[in-house]
């Protein structure tokens, strides 16, 4: 087997939060010995993603019928999750006039221009509801930025956490402030959100799964692996149940080096990738109540150059004794 899927870094940080987030889904029924076991064994649940597979959300339940040994990467919300970090980061048009529905049919067309395959989902419990779809991400958009203001500490520290050197605290802020608009316009923007899943089956046939039964993470992966994904059926089959939520991260920034290619938008890819790791946040913030375990998984560290034997390191450089 490949060495990079088994040998990544799993970096345990903790609960996601000591306070009350707002969301339902909990992990307080699972024993925290459960935990670490999955903790400990995750390497084993991730694979290499398969090109043409469909993008999956991050959510744990089950799919009935996706392929394990063909799978998509997991972004919050799949591909129409996408839209609001284009619109918080990219797009310079007027929040007045732009409408959450057309962001996201937008974004499906630079996912199939960019040659990403598109994927969404509904799920068993909400099926015949009319205006839900049974995507956390999705149904829960117009209130994920309110989350994210009430819980702006917890929030802020996860965020720099996943980003590490390259958080900015200038784009956080300029980002937050994008936020606010669209909270502002919240009802309006985000009406009739549920009818992208819709237009996502009719221009993508097979492309919205639908997942089953209720949610159950434990665990809150957040990948930096390139090219690799959680087997999220296998990965619950194994622990009685016990569900993670999976976001490759290498995805967001694989897909700002897509849509921005330019030298010259570096600024842009910044904010792209700033916001969309803020409104994945700010969607768990909205989904669970923050008892979850926060991992990251990393490539594996390789050894920091050792100075040179004989030699000394001072602010000029490197000196030979
Ligand atoms: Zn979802």
């Amino acid at each position: 087997m490949d060495e990079t899927l088994t040998d990544a870094d799993i970096i345990d940080c903790g609960k996601l939060s000591t306070k009350q987030w707002p969301g339902s889904v909990t992990a307080t029924s699972t024993t925290p010995e459960i935990i670490s076991e999955a903790v400990r064994r995750l390497n084993e649940f991730y694979v290499a993603v398969t090109d043409d597979a469909k993008t999956r959300c991050i959510d744990g339940r089950y799919d009935p019928h996706v392929d394990e040994a063909h799978l998509g990467p997991q972004v919050p919300g799949g591909a129409p999750g996408a839209a609001l970090a284009w619109r918080l980061g990219v797009d310079e048009g007027s929040i007045a006039s732009a409408t959450f529905l057309a962001d996201a049919e937008r974004m499906i067309d630079e996912f199939e221009r960019h040659g990403f395959a598109p994927g969404g989902h509904r799920d068993t419990n909400n099926a015949g509801a009319p205006d839900k779809v049974g995507c956390g991400a999705i149904d829960g958009i117009d209130v994920i930025v309110g989350a994210m203001m009430a819980h702006l500490d917890d929030h802020k520290r996860i965020v720099s956490l996943i980003l590490g050197d390259d958080f900015n605290n200038r784009v956080y802020r300029e980002m937050l402030g994008g936020a606010s608009l669209v909270n502002f316009e919240s009802d309006r923007y985000f009406a009739g959100r549920e009818k992208i899943l819709d237009i996502l089956e009719q221009r993508f046939p097979g492309s919205v799964a639908t997942l089953e039964g209720d949610h159950a993470e434990a665990l809150v992966v957040v990948n930096m692996v390139p090219q690799t994904t959680l087997a999220s059926n296998r990965f619950a089959q194994t622990f009685n149940g016990v569900q993670a939520f999976g976001y490759d991260v290498w995805r967001s920034l694989e897909m700002a080096k897509s849509l921005l290619p330019r030298n010259d938008q570096e600024r842009l890819r910044q904010n792209f990738v700033m916001a969309r790791v803020m409104t994945t946040v700010a969607t768990l913030m909205a989904l669970t109540d923050g008892s979850q375990r926060l991992i990251l998984r990393m490539p594996k560290q390789v050894a920091e150059a050792q100075p040179e034997p004989n030699s000394l390191q001072t602010e000029e450089g490197t000196v030979r004794l």
